[in-house]
């Protein structure tokens, strides 16, 4: 990372490049987890872990039709839960997690989603990077979720060199003006799926090759 004013203010110029070429090819970038309200979408981000967000989009209508709200699931039964979350994998931790965050959330919040980062991650389950893509997503807050795809982007691109995800988020925030946080975490995830790829890096048709320091490169 950069250090001195000159280089600190190169390396937001070199931020900025970067993220508006990604909005140029992402113009519309938000979740792809389909929820109604902050709770639904808290509760789909704690089961898209491990899985697809499309194998989420197929359970959550069934889950939210039969407990509408966080009473409901909270009172619910955590193996009828398994039951309907099965498919989306490691079903039985996700339906106690789901159960125990909606009775958390009952019993502290009065069922409503705090949109702020310190009570969001106090309830079971929810951690900086799901309380991140609620804030973002739901409540429109300047949040960035540090998850694998936004680590290892943000890395080979030269705007973090920790591995940290709060250190990477850290980063990222000193970088980009706060106006930009909440569009920062899905167009990096889209880029990391799409172009900048764990294994397989599709350096040659890259739209941000000539401006990346990676030295593993592929061309
Ligand atoms: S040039 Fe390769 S390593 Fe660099 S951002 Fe593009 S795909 Fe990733």
């Amino acid at each position: 990372m950069a250090s001195g004013p000159a280089a600190a203010a190169a390396s937001r110029r070199h931020a900025r490049v970067l993220l508006d070429r990604l909005k140029r090819r992402y113009p519309q970038a938000g979740t792809a987890l389909r929820f109604a309200d902050p709770w639904q979408l808290l509760v789909a981000t704690v089961l898209s872990a491990q899985t697809t967000d499309a194998n989420v989009n197929r359970v959550t209508p069934l889950l939210f039709a039969r407990w509408p709200s966080p009473q409901d699931l909270a009172a619910a039964s955590p193996e009828e839960v398994e039951a309907v979350v099965y498919s989306t994998g490691y079903y039985r931790q996700k339906a106690r997690a789901v159960v125990s965050l909606s009775t958390d959330l009952v019993e502290r919040f009065g069922g409503e989603v705090p949109a702020d980062l310190a009570s969001l991650t106090g309830l079971p389950g929810v951690g900086r990077k799901t309380a991140s893509v609620v804030l973002a997503e739901a409540f429109g807050l300047p949040a960035i979720a540090v998850d694998t795809h936004v680590g290892r982007v943000a890395r080979r691109l030269g705007l973090s060199d920790a591995t940290d995800p709060g250190r990477v988020e850290a980063d990222l925030r000193t970088l980009y003006p706060a106006r930009e946080w909440a569009g920062i975490s899905m167009r990096f995830i889209l880029f990391g799926r799409e172009v900048c790829a764990a294994r397989r890096p599709r350096c040659p048709s890259c739209p941000l090759a000539d401006r990346c320091p990676h030295p593993g490169k592929t061309a």
